[in-house]
């Protein structure tokens, strides 16, 4: 697989050390998280996780934990970014695919080195913002952002072979599922404060398919812009 952006780890000031941490990751997500995508497991070991968090919090780039970005926002566990990215993936590598929550930006750059396209959307101005930077950095060009609601997706840009959904709300989108393509997958976290539920949801020219794969905890999905 061909990285579609330019690493520069000397940029990171951890350089190799970083490398020996993102190998030690990826490796327990595979032995104890049960991660067998090796395409997935691949993206996580290239893409340098440390850059889209806080310097203060780099040290903790590489444990199984989600951590803070500012703005009352997290970016995703390495095992959930892991576990999404394999269940959009295993139909096939789709060619785009729309994310709503941008974040950190992390989940966005793992897809962008395995697909040729990726659109995100994020309702909050500082921390997009601070994602593109990321991007443009790290040299993405396979990576579009916008600055909105994601739960009304990019209609512009609409159809998507694949859709995730990074943060929490009581139903998936209906806008989401007009947004995807047939025979396109949508994988998004569904439930309020009793639980969580990681839905996957397969379009077919018959209606939609919908599968549990297990409880998660993300951040609500908040309507409007920040
Ligand atoms: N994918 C991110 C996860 C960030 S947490 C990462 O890898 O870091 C979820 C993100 O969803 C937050 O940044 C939050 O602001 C954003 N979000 C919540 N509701 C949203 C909405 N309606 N539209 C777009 N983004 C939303």
């Amino acid at each position: 697989m061909t990285p579609r952006f330019r690493t520069r780890p000397e940029a990171s000031g951890l350089g190799m050390t970083s490398q020996r941490a993102r190998d030690r990751m990826v490796e327990r997500l595979r032995s104890e998280g049960g991660i067998r995508d090796e395409r997935v497991l691949t993206a996580m070991r290239t893409v340098p996780r440390h850059l889209f968090i806080d310097e203060a919090l780099a040290s903790r780039a590489y444990e199984d934990t989600a951590l803070p970005i500012g703005c009352g926002q997290t970016i995703s566990q390495p095992w959930v970014v892991a576990r999404m990215t394999e269940a959009l993936l295993e139909d096939g590598i789709p060619r785009r695919v729309l994310e709503v929550g941008t974040g950190s930006g992390y989940q966005a750059a793992v897809l962008a080195v395995l697909v040729p396209e990726v659109y995100s959307v994020e309702r909050i101005d500082e921390l997009l913002r601070q994602a593109r930077r990321r991007f443009r950095k790290l040299g993405f060009e396979n990576l579009r952002t916008r600055h909105d609601d994601g739960r009304s997706g990019w209609p512009d840009a609409a159809p998507f072979d694949a859709i995730i959904v990074t943060a929490a709300g009581t139903l998936i989108d209906p806008a989401l599922v007009e947004q995807l393509a047939v025979g396109g997958v949508l994988v998004a976290p569904v439930g309020g404060s009793s639980g969580q539920q990681l839905i996957r949801l397969r379009k077919t020219a018959e209606g939609v398919e919908q599968e549990s794969l297990g409880a998660v905890s993300f951040v609500p999905l908040v309507p409007g812009v920040g």
